[in-house]
């Protein structure tokens, strides 16, 4: 599902990250608990009454040593060409300041929503002060306080009025959407170019802003694929399109429109931090995974290396031990014809459907090999397991009491769940609830 996009602009300390914190809240993630692996705050995912959507604080994209003046204008165009709806932000206690002037001035430019929120209006009586705003150009000036969490849900609710209409089904249902991330120059271009079977480019210029232009449809052995972002793995030729945390920005947002991402990985450079970043990423929005390890051509190698390599992955990845690996080439092409194959089947592994009778005999049997732990004499006592979703496989265990079920005896009955049932490639997640 393709979430809106809100992108947050402003001259500095106007209150843009205190906003954005307020408004996706304390999220806890699975993955920043592994060294190396941290989230930079300017991408998440938020939640506004019944509306879910992805919010960018491009406030936080540090670009180069450009100056200041150059800096708000690249992080306003990241926002026109990133989101759905832009929040221009201003604050109430400084007035409209010259800078302020030069984000209008580019966002003028954009046929894309905007909508001007005042900050630092911290009480009622401060709300006048909102009227010089009007001279800006963006129509009705919101109120807010970022320190106070005033003024939030106002604001929120004018941005979902203009959200797009849901495009859901923008490919039909069987067809798989993948990405390949990576960082640069590991190959994914020429992976794509690999898969497309000749030497051409695939998408040369992309003009306007809509998402389609950006995938590419591919159809390969009676199935349809669409890669998508295609875009994002070409290099292009603004500034801030080299600056890290916008390719990262840009692949987190390729990964969340993906049923599938391919992990690309440079075997003569090894794993490095950045992998394991956007792996994360992927794993945590519970995206079917394959890792790919190109140029496997360029490196000297043994009857053995395959396994040394395949090792370290897994050190490195210890997240992603469902996640079949495989090692190719894009210049010699060997096994790039493997690849679509392991796509189409972890695809099919992301969307599988287990009958609940077959599920409760398997943790049944579990719980017979491994009895449930006791905590000060309780013992956990599992009732019944349903498949509540697919796409990752998520299933929900009934207990009588959910402090009981330890991390490490929730791993026991995934192992147990993956033996059984073919889920390579995919993530799958046990909730536990207590029955009433
Ligand atoms: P950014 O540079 O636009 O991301 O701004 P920050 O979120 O870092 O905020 C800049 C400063 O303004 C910080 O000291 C915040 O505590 C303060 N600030 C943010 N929102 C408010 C607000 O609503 N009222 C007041 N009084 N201060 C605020
Ligand atoms: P991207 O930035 O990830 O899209 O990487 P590119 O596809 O642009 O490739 C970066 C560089 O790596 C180019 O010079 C490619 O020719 C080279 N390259 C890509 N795949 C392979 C491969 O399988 N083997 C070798 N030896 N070089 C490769």
């Amino acid at each position: 599902m393709t979430k809106p996009v809100v992108a947050i602009v402003g001259r500095p300390n106007v209150g843009k990250s205190t906003i954005f914190n307020r408004i996706v809240g304390e999220r806890v993630s699975i993955v920043e608990d592994i060294p190396g692996v941290t989230r930079d705050r300017i991408y998440s995912s938020a939640e506004w009454l019944t509306h879910d959507f992805n919010i960018i604080d491009t406030g936080g994209i540090e670009i180069g040593d450009e100056p200041f003046l150059e800096q708000i204008r690249q992080q306003a165009e990241i926002a026109i060409e990133e989101a759905d709806v832009i929040i221009f932000m201003t604050n109430g206690r400084e007035g409209v300041t010259a800078a302020d002037e030069q984000v209008a001035k580019i966002l003028y430019k954009t046929k894309k929503p905007v909508v001007l929120a005042v900050n630092k209006i911290d009480n009622p009586d401060m709300r006048e002060m909102i009227y010089d705003f009007y001279a800006l150009g963006f129509g009705e000036p919101w109120p807010i306080s970022g320190s106070h969490g005033l003024g939030l849900g106002d604001l929120l609710d004018e941005c979902a009025k203009h959200f797009p209409q849901e495009d859901e089904n923008q490919y039909g249902d069987d067809v798989i959407k993948f990405s390949l991330i990576g960082r640069p120059n590991v190959g994914k271009s020429s992976l794509v170019n690999a898969f497309l079977g000749q030497e051409r480019v695939i998408v040369s210029n992309i003009a306007g802003t809509t998402r389609d232009a950006i995938d590419t449809p591919y159809e390969y052995d009676g199935h349809e694929y669409v890669i998508i972002d295609t875009a994002g793995m070409r290099k292009k030729g603004k500034v801030y399109e080299t600056t890290e945390k916008y390719s990262v920005l840009r692949a987190l947002r390729a990964i969340e429109r993906s049923d599938v991402v391919l992990v690309v990985l440079n075997a003569e450079e090894g794993i490095q931090e950045q992998d394991k970043k956007i792996a994360g990423y992927a794993h945590e929005a519970g995206k079917a995974i394959v890792i790919v390890v190109n140029k496997w051509d360029a490196i000297e190698k043994d009857e053995k290396t395959m396994n040394v390599f395949t090792q370290q992955i897994r050190e490195h990845f210890l997240f992603l031990d469902y996640a079949p690996i495989i090692f190719v080439s894009a210049n010699t092409k060997q096994r790039v014809h493997q690849i679509l194959p392991i796509v189409q089947r972890v695809s099919e592994n992301h969307a599988m459907r287990i009958q609940s009778s077959i599920l409760n005999e398997v943790i049944e049997d579990a719980v017979a090999r491994n009895p449930a732990p006791t905590d000060k004499g309780r013992r956990l006592r599992i009732y019944y397991a349903t498949q509540v979703a697919i796409q990752p496989p998520t299933f929900v265990v009934f207990v009588n009491e959910t402090e009981l079920m330890h991390f490490s005896y929730e791993r026991f009955l995934e192992n147990r769940i993956r033996e059984t049932f073919d889920f390579e490639g995919t993530p799958i997640r046990l909730i536990t609830r207590a029955r009433a």
